[in-house]
């Protein structure tokens, strides 16, 4: 990494203020429904503890927009927090700057480890307001960033605050990240493939733009594959279209080739957008009209599955059909399977975050990827080759 990372830094005695991405969905109950970033963040936590270091985690959850919202207090992520270091003391306080969190902060001995209340419980942190930044700057002797989920975003917490400390380094976590993605875009094992999905052309754009003369394949599925069939002329029924964008699929298509940019052969498509609407396979140039695209066919989960076996480097970003509901899952489930043959045939395999980290965990696959990404949106905006704004804030190394 081209940052300070937190081995860099030395942190005995010292109040670490580290950025954290906490923000993780939680059940009906109030509970932890999922705590892959949690647990993505401990080799930081725990380095600080053992190195004799206070850490002080700060976090976003939701979108509370700068209002205090109850149902989005981190109290119970840090129960959760600590039940994943085995019942260590995790603080919780419920305010995030001031005078009383300096004070309890001050309290604690080397080795504890305290979680404020949300960050977006304020206004000033996704508006980078400049005495926000410094208010939480007062909490820390030094800084660490490890929420790469959240590093694309130039907020107080990630940005703002940088300003006040000497130096800022990057945690494990986001060096993790980061070491992974660039891989990516500088010398990737060929044959590289990409497989791009989800529901929209518009925000895969520049990822497409900018690994196509990276990869040898780019395969496309999910919704954003209608967008590219209109722009071939065809009619799609009822299918998710952006008009707006059918210029930029045309132009796409040229500009790559149509030898290098798979569409899908064959989709599965249905009579409404239902779980249990009538369905069927059909060529991408047949759909009648009334009938909608939910997922690619077998002959193109074969097509693709055998591109991404034969891959020594793959990227993924954005589920193949509705893979919410289980009929249209198929061509996303078969397709993480594929990718996990390819790690284990000792390819890099790397999954952005999201929708697909979702669809592979629920495979339960995660363990045969080389890496899934915490962040959806960084991920993909570090593979458009944008400079993230919480990483270009760190002390260089
Ligand atoms: P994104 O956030 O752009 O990665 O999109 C993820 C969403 O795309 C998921 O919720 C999928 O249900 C949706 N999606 C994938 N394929 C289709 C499709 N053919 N039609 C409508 N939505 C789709």
């Amino acid at each position: 990494m081209k940052k300070l990372t937190l081995r860099d830094l030395d942190v005995k005695e010292k109040r670490v203020l580290v950025r954290v991405d906490f923000n993780v969905p939680l059940s009906d109950a109030g509970t932890v429904a999922d705590d892959k970033r949690i647990r993505a963040a401990l080799p930081t936590i725990r380095h600080i503890y053992e190195a004799g270091g206070t850490a002080i985690l700060m976090t976003h959850l939701g979108r509370p927009k700068g209002k205090v919202l109850p149902e989005l207090s981190l109290a119970p992520v840090a129960e959760h927090l600590r039940h994943l270091l085995g019942g260590r003391t995790v603080n919780f306080i419920d305010a995030t700057v001031g005078e009383r969190v300096e004070k309890r902060i001050g309290a604690l001995a080397p080795g504890e480890i305290i979680l404020l209340e949300n960050l977006r419980f304020h206004e000033g942190e996704t508006a980078n307001d400049p005495d926000f930044a410094a208010a939480l700057a007062r909490l820390g002797d030094v800084y660490v960033n490890d929420a790469f989920g959240t590093a694309h975003r130039a907020h107080a917490s990630t940005v703002g605050v940088t300003r006040h400390f000497e130096r800022c380094a990057g945690g494990f976590l986001m060096e993790k990240e980061l070491d992974y993605l660039s891989r990516l875009l500088e010398k990737p094992e060929s044959p590289f493939v990409a497989l791009l999905g989800g529901a929209k052309i518009s925000g895969k754009i520049d990822v497409i733009r900018n690994l196509a003369g990276r990869t040898d394949t780019i395969l496309i599925g999910g919704g954003m594959a209608g967008t590219f069939f209109a722009a071939r002329g065809w009619a799609i029924g009822d299918s998710l279209v952006e008009e707006e964008k059918i210029n930029v699929a045309r132009a796409l298509l040229s500009d790559i080739g149509e030898e290098k940019m798979l569409l899908p052969v064959d989709v599965v498509v249905a009579s409404a957008f239902r779980e249990n609407a009538a369905r069927r396979v059909v060529a991408p140039e047949k759909i009648e009209p009334g009938w909608r695209i939910m997922d690619i066919g077998p002959a193109s989960v074969e097509l693709y599955a055998a591109k991404i076996v034969e891959g020594r480097t793959v990227f993924w970003n954005g589920p193949m059909g509705v893979f919410e509901m289980p009929p249209f899952s198929t061509g996303t489930r078969a397709l993480a399977e594929a990718t996990a043959r390819a790690t284990d045939g000792g390819a890099v395999t790397v999954i952005g975050g999201g929708d697909t980290a979702r669809a592979v965990r629920e495979e339960d696959l995660e363990e045969r990827i080389t890496h899934v990404s915490t962040g959806g949106g960084a991920s993909l905006e570090f593979v458009e080759g944008r400079e993230l704004p919480g990483v270009a804030a760190l002390t260089d190394a």
